[in-house]
């Protein structure tokens, strides 16, 4: 159900920099979702309109543009860069999903895909935010 939580702090940020910002009229606003946060994008749509019901702003629905950000992961032995999308394939479907959940469990079951080492950093693809908020004032 996270979903929902994350739905109510988008809204809220959208909000809070429509008035900070003084801006009228809303007509696109950018939100990213990192590959490795675990969202699904149609209850997290239905849960943006819910929201957006409940707060008094000029944001139509229309306008949240929901974008996913794919996850680049660098290996600290030989700096290999990729990407967790690549991998999935690989991957059991019950693993997949686990790390889908926690991202910081990643690192007992991927490997760098070059040399093998499970030592990485998670460089993108976590978490939600607002990229652009487009608007007059
Ligand atoms: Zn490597």
């Amino acid at each position: 159900m996270h979903e929902w939580a994350l739905a109510e702090s988008v809204i809220c940020s959208i909000s809070d920099e429509i008035k900070k910002n003084k801006l009228s009229r809303i007509s696109r606003v950018t939100v990213k979702i990192g590959e490795l946060q675990q969202i699904d994008i149609e209850i997290f749509r239905f849960a943006l309109e819910n929201v957006l019901a409940t707060y008094e702003t000029t944001v139509d629905q229309e306008c949240i543009i929901l974008e996913k950000e794919l996850s680049t992961l660098k290996c600290n032995v030989c700096e290999n860069e990729w990407s967790f999308g690549e991998n999935i394939k690989k991957m059991q479907a019950d693993e997949a999903e686990a790390i889908h959940f926690i991202p910081e469990i990643a690192h007992t079951y991927m490997r760098c895909p070059v040399c093998g080492s499970p030592d990485f950093n998670i460089k993108k693809g976590r978490g939600v935010w607002i990229e652009s908020i487009e608007g007059e004032t």
